[in-house]
């Protein structure tokens, strides 16, 4: 297998990550669709680890970092509830898997790392995969008010709290998805901009998630 290769190996593999995220819980197609396409194992730097690309937990990514869970990201994207064409806003680049399985249905990715060294390589990685995303160097608890309102905001790292400017870049009628707690376990919010311009909020139990933290890097 070349480095930066699909193959039929990894399509098997992915075809059953499907099944299990399915058995899981995770029902929206065009989620399952986009886990099935996006080959995972092209987002690993460390090749070793790339073997276990299609199994369902997180991996090391460098600066301390992980590719989020398949099931995580699949349950996030879910929450999310993405329509082709929206204007979705990531806070938390990572890797770029969850960046490319956003632009894989369809929506238009801005998106924000905070350590500089995961965002050049994935801004390259993402760039040589065909994808098409805005990638930033910056600090998510601003969002990126330049290109905002936004129809969806995400956000892969556990906030301590959640932070205001992400609430005020959200459309009328968006959502944010939001993993919040101070401590190793963070409570999975969604935080809805209703029509007559008032915040609902609801809970979807318990995540693991690598702190978001201000001073970036
Ligand atoms: N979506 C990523 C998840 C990576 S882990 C993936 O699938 O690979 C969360 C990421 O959030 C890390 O890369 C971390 O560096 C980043 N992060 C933490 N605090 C941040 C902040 N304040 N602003 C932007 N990114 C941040």
């Amino acid at each position: 297998m070349t480095v930066r290769s699909d193959d039929y190996r990894s399509q098997g593999a992915r075809r059953k990550l499907v099944q299990e995220l399915r058995t899981k819980g995770i029902h929206a197609p065009a989620v399952l669709d986009a886990i099935g396409l996006v080959p995972r194992h092209l987002f690993f730097e460390d090749s070793a680890l790339r073997l276990h690309a299609y199994e369902d937990k997180a991996f090391p990514i460098g600066c301390g970092q992980t590719i989020s869970q398949p099931y995580t990201v699949a349950f996030q994207t879910q929450l999310l509830e993405v329509r082709r064409g929206d204007r979705v806003l990531e806070v938390g680049t990572g890797s770029g898997y969850q960046t490319a399985v956003l632009a894989a249905m369809g929506a238009k990715v801005w998106s924000v790392e905070r350590h500089r060294p995961l965002f050049l390589t994935t801004r390259a990685r993402l760039g040589s995969m065909g994808y098409r995303a805005a990638l930033y160097h910056g600090d998510g608890f601003q969002g990126l008010p330049t290109y905002a309102p936004y129809d969806r905001i995400l956000v892969t790292c556990g906030a301590p709290f959640v932070p205001e400017p992400l609430v005020e870049q959200l459309r009328i009628g968006g959502s944010l998805v939001i993993p919040v707690g101070e401590g190793p376990v963070q409570r999975m919010v969604r935080i809805r901009r209703l029509e007559d311009d008032t915040l609902s909020r609801e809970e979807h139990g318990d995540f693991r998630f690598v702190p978001m933290l201000a001073d970036r890097q």
